[in-house]
């Protein structure tokens, strides 16, 4: 069920439409700025497709962004029951349509097909990733390749799917999730590290060409987060610095996050939330840090 102030916006759609057909379209602005402030559920009207949505930050923004009433298309390489029942789960808690379209982002052809798919979207949020962690070296091709494709290529053909419909529409936001590490190194992270300013460099351009037609794209560039992602690598780090869980996690891992504190999925999601807001209209080709102080330092 939407919540009841959907009624209400309604009714506010339905009274603007009829007066900007008779007496002026400017009353549309004035429309959209009164639904939003009259209503809990800000993006009741968009349909926000998040790829690499079935676990960890993924999940967290397309939760946030479900929570402010937007529809949602999770996403993953997989296609099991409970990937269809956390979709079902967001439709239950948050009365919005929730899917789950099984794409794998290693594969342009399928990047494509998850946009056409979900019959566009008004918000893409370009979120993927994966990680291997080795000295260049010693880095696998095949790693390299599977790093690129999905942190970084997938990014770009996604865009290029969704970003027609979003002219179209005269409204669009596009959200890549970069990394601390698209704006700084970290030795071992050759793929990941090059994928992530990729990424960022992508938003600068996404950003250009979509400027003047109602189209943003900025980067989320979080700091550690404890997702799956970065449970993985804590059995690796206790090995190679021969330490305990949690000095791993405090030394290691958060020894460049200066609050030594992970970020969490749900502010990651909030971030999201607001570059879709109408605060955010003029904020595009830029990145937003939630690292807890990573790249002041
Ligand atoms: P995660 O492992 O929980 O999420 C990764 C998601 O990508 C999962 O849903 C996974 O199924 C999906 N995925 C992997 N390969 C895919 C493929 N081929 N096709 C489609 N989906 C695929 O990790 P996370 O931390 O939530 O990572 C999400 C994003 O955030 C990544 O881009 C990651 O680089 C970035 N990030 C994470 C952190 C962190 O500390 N966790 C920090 C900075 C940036």
């Amino acid at each position: 069920m939407k919540p009841a102030s959907t009624t209400d916006a309604r009714l506010v759609r339905a009274f603007f439409l009829a007066l900007a057909f008779t007496v002026h379209p400017g009353m549309l602005h004035l429309q959209h700025r009164l639904e939003g402030t009259m209503t809990d559920s800000p993006l009741n009207s968009r349909t926000a497709i998040i790829t690499g949505s079935n676990s960890g930050i993924g999940l967290g923004i397309a939760r946030s962004l479900a929570a402010a009433g937007a529809d949602v298309v999770l996403n993953s390489f997989t296609d099991t029951a409970d990937d269809h029942a956390l979709a079902a789960s967001l439709a239950n808690e948050f009365g919005v349509t929730a899917r789950y379209i099984k794409a794998d982002m290693s594969k342009p052809a399928e990047c494509h097909a998850l946009i056409e798919q979900a019959g566009g979207c008004d918000i893409l949020v370009n979120n993927a990733g994966i990680q291997y962690v080795a000295k260049i070296e010693e880095f696998p091709q095949d790693k390299w390749d599977a790093i690129i494709a999905i942190n970084m290529s997938s990014a770009f053909h996604c865009s290029a799917a969704a970003l027609p419909g979003m002219y179209a529409r005269g409204w669009g936001r596009v959200i890549n999730i970069a990394s601390a590490h698209g704006l700084t190194a970290s030795p071992y992270k050759s793929a990941y590290v090059a994928a992530k300013h990729g990424v960022v460099g992508l938003t600068k351009v996404t950003a250009l060409e979509a400027a003047g037609q109602g189209v943003t794209c900025n980067a989320i560039c979080p700091g550690y987060v404890l997702t799956p992602i970065i449970e993985k690598q804590i059995p690796e780090q206790m090995k190679t610095h021969n330490m305990d869980r949690e000095t791993v996690i405090k030394q290691v891992m958060l020894a460049r996050q200066p609050s030594g504190e992970f970020a969490t999925t749900q502010q990651v999601g909030g971030v999201a939330t607001f570059l879709c807001s109408s605060a955010a209209d003029q904020i595009t080709g830029t990145t937003i840090s939630v690292d807890g102080g990573w790249t002041a330092l």
